[in-house]
């Protein structure tokens, strides 16, 4: 019988659960729904969501070539996805509908509402993990709970992975029925364009995904633990927003750094550990999400810290967003977030320290402003970093560890090459000079701004406004 594939955040065809069940099932027609009003609430950044027509577009060649139908219907809320759907499988004569998980509230309660209209109807529907190595929840503490300890949860998802490790599921087949159209696939749509330059950083398609993996692992792997907190370098995988797309699976990446590790996990090669490491880290973050819904409700992880006393400065937080705060070494990041729609590890780290402890502005202030922007936008990970920024997370770092972006500065993007590839004002400085410019330019001369902060101070305000909400808590 027919087979409907409701391809999401997973638009590919090699190791990809859904879409291979529904294969093994019968002839397959494929669906994509577009919803920009969704879109917009969840404040989805227009790169993130022209990437992911782009990559439709690419999906939708590769579908053609086998011969898999391709339909997509634009429905503006994700309220309306059941009844589209329902309506999709009538149409097209199709008794059974096959999607992976999606992980947060609403994505949840979204597929809820699906399986239960095809249910109410008489369809089947079945639901896949891949997304993830693990199904959230099936990783626990002896007591049963999820972890709250990232290296813990690591501990267990190393043995299971040594006991059995999920395989790659092959390439899709084509399939022997009789030619039927597809869809067009918009070029653009309003309010989610990129510009060419932003287009021609991030080639789409899952071909592309596959090469940008390949070049990794043979050229860049080997140092990533030593390189990879080096902003001037180009020293990590930039394979987030293939992650994020779906474009890529974990399982392709796992796989690919295992090969280049003679398959070892948590031994071996420095730079494929710790690039196994970070897959972790995304892995553990969408575990926290499903089993700490409030998460997902952007209330603190650890309940105590939704009672910090966030200071409301419209100056300073545009500051922040705009790249004007005087300290080179964070106006860089936020251009090359703005320009790339991708920021630096170290530096959301970084930014997103400064935004909630020197200018102790709220976290989610910061959240909503990287999602609005990051092609790569993840809630679950983007929700993780800020709120282990902000000291309100799991495993956050200790609210008295502030980092300091001129030391920071130094050490990281130590001959300034980041900074002046995203300041070209500053590109005259020297040594030094370039990570605290205001101290080299005697005569204001450079068209920069002063630091809107004094360090020290803002330092000592977060210390003490942190310390006594410890000490009231
Ligand atoms: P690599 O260093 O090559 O890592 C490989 C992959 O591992 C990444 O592509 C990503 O999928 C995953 N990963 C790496 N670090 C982390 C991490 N700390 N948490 C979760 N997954 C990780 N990552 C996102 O994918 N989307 C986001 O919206 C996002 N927002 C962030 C916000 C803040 C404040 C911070 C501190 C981090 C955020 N990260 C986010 C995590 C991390 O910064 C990016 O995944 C990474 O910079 C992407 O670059 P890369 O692909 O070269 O990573």
């Amino acid at each position: 019988a027919l087979q409907l594939c409701w391809l999401r955040n997973d638009l590919r065809l090699s190791d990809n659960h859904a879409l291979w069940h529904a294969r093994e099932q019968g002839p397959v027609v494929v669906v994509c729904l577009l919803c920009p009003t969704t879109w917009q609430e969840h404040a989805d950044a227009p790169i993130k969501m022209d990437f992911w027509l782009r990559n439709l577009a690419s999906l939708s060649h590769d579908l053609q070539a086998l011969n898999i139908p391709l339909r997509v219907l634009e429905v503006p809320d994700w309220q309306d996805a059941p009844e589209a759907l329902l309506q999709l499988a009538d149409e097209i004569g199709s008794n059974g509908l096959h999607f992976n998980d999606e992980y947060g509230i609403h994505e949840q309660q979204r597929d809820d509402a699906v399986a239960a209209t095809f249910e109410r109807a008489g369809r089947s529907c079945q639901r896949y993990t891949d997304q993830l190595l693990f199904e959230p929840g099936s990783l626990l503490t002896q007591a049963g709970s999820m972890f709250k300890v990232y290296s813990q949860f690591r501990r267990l998802a190393y043995r299971e992975l040594h006991r059995s490790c999920p395989p790659c599921l092959p390439r899709i087949a084509a399939q022997d029925q009789a030619p039927c159209a597809s869809d067009p696939v918009p070029t653009e749509l309003a309010d989610f364009r990129a510009s060419d330059s932003q287009r021609a950083l991030w080639p789409a398609g899952e071909a592309a995904a596959a090469e940008r993996l390949s070049l990794f692992c043979e050229q860049i792997m080997a140092d990533y633990d030593a390189q990879r907190d080096r902003p001037d370098v180009d020293g990590t995988s930039r394979l987030s927003a293939y992650l994020t797309g779906g474009v890529l699976s974990v399982r392709q990446c796992l796989h690919a750094a295992l090969t280049c590790n003679q398959g070892e996990f948590d031994s071996g090669q420095a730079g494929a550990v710790s690039w196994i490491n970070e897959l972790l880290w995304r892995e553990f973050y969408k575990h926290i999400l499903v089993c700490y819904p409030r998460v997902s409700r952007h209330r603190a992880f650890r309940p105590e810290m939704d009672a910090v006393p966030w200071r409301n400065d419209p100056a300073g937080l545009q500051a922040w967003q705009h790249g004007k705060t005087g300290f080179p070494i964070l106006d860089a990041a936020m251009r090359q977030l703005l320009a790339t729609g991708w920021m630096h590890n170290r530096l959301r780290m970084l930014s997103a320290m400064f935004l909630t402890k020197n200018l102790l502005i709220d976290w989610r202030e910061g959240e909503r402003w990287f999602m609005q922007h990051l092609i790569d936008g993840d809630l679950a990970a983007n929700n993780g970093g800020w709120q282990w920024s902000a000291s309100t997370g799991t495993d956050a770092a200790p609210y008295f560890r502030i980092f300091n972006p001129l030391t920071q500065s130094e050490r990281f993007d130590p001959q300034g090459d980041f900074i002046r590839q995203w300041l070209p004002e500053l590109a005259g400085l020297t040594g030094k000079q370039i990570h605290q410019p205001i101290k080299a330019d005697l005569f204001n001369a450079i068209d920069y701004p002063a630091a809107i902060v004094d360090l020290k101070q803002t330092r000592q305000r977060a210390l003490e406004t942190f310390k006594s909400l410890g000490d009231s808590a």
